[in-house]
């Protein structure tokens, strides 16, 4: 047989997209060491200080913190299938593609879904989530996206919590591109359910979903009436893996050095010191609108919303805004993200996440922009 398949080498990218964000060599370095068993003695310790590298940088105490061995998407399910009961009433802050997502997950779990929309690139007003939980009283949770990647805009977690707190309902958050990129106080701000990503602000490859339950979603969870409708993400299934109290035993096959990848990337934002994190996202975004404003490029989101490490640029008139992504690939081997949905065509999304956050990938951010227009407009 002739064999002409090889190993492979991919391209070298910076990568300003939504996500993957750029993964630092020392996370890659690690996912390299040698595989253990999943059940290994050394591999449960090891757990038990990702489990508390994972309380770091969500800010919480939460016993049930792990992160699910599946991407974002089933971090966002397994808040879903544990919470949600058919019948039940959700209340879902809609901004975005995410937000619709969590409406798409209240309805398989048989829930009954309230949205509460706003324009895709505005601001969300907490006044009108209060007007919906006072028109639904008998809501039992708030969802709500912290970060939302396909917009760019930032949501008021503190006082949106606040609110569900007074209404007595739980509160479920989407934080899978704002952890590590801007505050995150899960405990601080009383999230009962959280689940992030690990290919955004980690800097982690994609492909593992860290979640945390308060002692009240717990409750929740305990206290159900139906059996949760999915195996794989049934807390109490997992947590007989997760939670190494009473002896570990088998669930699934763990992503061994997937974790050994995450672990990395969680002791380099230690070492960074998590506000340090948050300050440098901020400074690297100044940094960007700046050079971008400077080429004539305006932002799509109101400043007090905006996000530091997902920058949605409008799109001039005249310019064709795949071609501009091909021309800056293609040069200088950037890769910035595609609008979604209804801003599909008239914004690119250049992310500053992580690792990218940095002034290398500004500089060079603004250098291929500018290149990419002048080509066009040539
Ligand atoms: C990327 C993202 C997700 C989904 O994560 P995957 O890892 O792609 O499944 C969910 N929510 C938000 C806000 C995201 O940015």
């Amino acid at each position: 047989m002739s064999n002409s398949f090889r190993s492979l080498y991919p391209a070298q990218r910076v990568l300003m997209g939504p996500g993957p964000s750029n993964v630092h060599p020392r996370v890659l370095a690690a996912m390299a060491r040698p595989t253990v068993g999943h059940l290994d003695p050394w591999f449960s310790g090891f757990m038990e200080d990702l489990k508390e590298l994972l309380r770091m940088a969500l800010r919480t105490r939460n016993p049930l913190t792990f992160p699910v061995s599946a991407p974002g998407s089933a971090g966002m399910e397994t808040c879903f299938v544990n919470l949600v009961e058919p019948g039940d009433k959700v209340v879902v802050v809609v901004n975005g593609v995410f937000g619709k997502r969590m409406i798409e997950n209240v309805v398989n779990c048989g829930g009954i879904p309230v949205a509460v929309e706003f324009d895709w690139g505005t601001t969300v007003d907490p006044g009108k989530i209060e007007d919906a939980l006072r028109a639904h009283p008998d809501a039992r949770l708030l969802a709500f996206v912290h970060a939302e990647t396909s917009t760019g805009v930032a949501t008021d977690a503190a006082a949106i919590s606040a609110i569900a707190r007074e209404h007595d309902c739980l509160t479920l958050m989407d934080a899978v591109t704002s952890v590590a990129g801007i505050p995150v106080e899960v405990d601080g701000w009383q999230i009962d359910a959280v689940y992030s990503g690990t290919q955004k602000c980690l800097s982690c490859p994609p492909g593992l979903s860290p979640v945390s339950f308060s002692e009240r979603a717990v409750a929740a969870v305990k206290a159900r009436k139906t059996p949760v409708q999915s195996w794989f993400l049934d807390l109490t299934k997992v947590m007989s893996y997760w939670d190494g109290s009473n002896g570990r035993s088998y669930h699934h096959t763990a992503p061994v050095n997937a974790l050994y990848g995450l672990h990395e990337s969680l002791v380099l934002l230690a070492e960074e010191g998590i506000e340090n994190s948050w300050a440098r996202h901020a400074a690297m975004h100044l940094e960007l609108k700046d050079g971008l404003e400077g080429l004539g490029l305006e932002f799509l989101v109101p400043v007090e919303s905006r996000l530091p490490q997902l920058n949605a640029v409008k799109v001039p008139a005249g310019i064709d805004e795949a071609a501009v992504r091909a021309h800056v690939l293609e040069r200088y081997g950037l890769e910035i993200g595609a609008g979604l949905g209804s801003l599909a065509g008239k914004i690119w999304r250049v992310g500053l996440m992580g690792q990218t956050a940095q002034r290398s990938s500004v500089t060079l951010c603004v250098e291929a922009m500018k290149d990419a227009l002048a080509a066009q407009r040539a």
